[in-house]
């Protein structure tokens, strides 16, 4: 589903470059639930706003289901986006103005659905993460984790191949983070492709695998044989 190969990524930092990824090499299969770990500033974002298409690697190699991405413009990447690929972020990113119907709807307008199959469609996912009758709640009406709910409700509507999650638990307590790690299971469990970026050993934990990144190189990667079951 995802390889990279010798990914390297730097960032223009005055008239210095930062290297902030050093050479990585990840295969990811369909329907892998692995988790990335490190310390703040190791790359980690970094890596998933490449494998998100929200980025450039500048030395490399990056397939996405089979395809190489190579010099995408906006609007090709765009497309790959909303083809295959979900996010969620520590921040939610939901849209403070329209209700949570509407957020979950709205990537549906961008690949063109009709109105009314939109409707159905986001209502169908807010069911799926428990709250079909939230529905017509704007976001500061819910709480945070009712918040990332709605997100991962909005992430799976256009029925990806892969969810990114960049820290999904990182702004929540151990409740609520339990009730989003129920979902993201639950969701592996029907074969989605999963990658989580995470602060948190008992999140790591509860996925298949594990890569540790350090300073811009994976310094690990390991499968989870006593993953906590639930
Ligand atoms: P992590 O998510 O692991 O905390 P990031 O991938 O966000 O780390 O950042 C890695 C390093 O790259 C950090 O030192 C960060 O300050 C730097 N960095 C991230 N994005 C940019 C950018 N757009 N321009 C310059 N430096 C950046
Ligand atoms: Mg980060």
């Amino acid at each position: 589903m995802i390889k990279i190969e010798n990914l390297h990524k730097s960032y223009p930092v005055g008239k210095d470059f930062l290297h902030v990824l050093k050479g990585l090499n990840l295969t990811i299969k369909e329907g892998e639930f692995i988790s990335i770990m490190g310390a703040s500033g190791s790359g980690k974002s970094t890596l998933l706003n490449i494998l998100g298409l929200l980025d450039e690697h500048d030395r490399g190699k990056y397939s996405l289901n089979q395809e190489e991405i190579k010099e995408l413009n906006e609007k090709k990447a765009a497309i790959l986006r909303n083809k295959f690929l979900g996010f969620i972020f520590q921040s939610f990113n939901l849209i403070s103005y329209k209700t949570a119907l509407e957020n979950v709807a709205l990537p549906l307008y961008y690949k063109g659905i009709k109105k009314k199959e939109r409707q159905q469609l986001a209502l169908e996912y807010l069911e799926k993460v428990g709250l079909k009758d939230w529905a017509t709640h704007l976001p500061n009406e819910l709480s945070g984790g009712q918040k990332q709910r709605v997100a991962i409700a909005r992430a799976l509507v256009t029925k990806p191949k892969v969810i990114l999650a960049d820290e999904p638990t990182g702004a929540l307590d151990s409740t609520t983070t339990e009730s989003v790690m129920d979902i993201l299971k639950g969701i592996h469990a029907e074969g989605m492709t999963i990658v989580v970026i995470t602060h948190e050993e008992d999140i790591a934990k509860q996925t298949d695998r594990l890569v540790r990144l350090k300073d811009g190189i994976i310094v690990s990667d390991e499968l989870m044989h006593n993953k906590t079951k639930s």
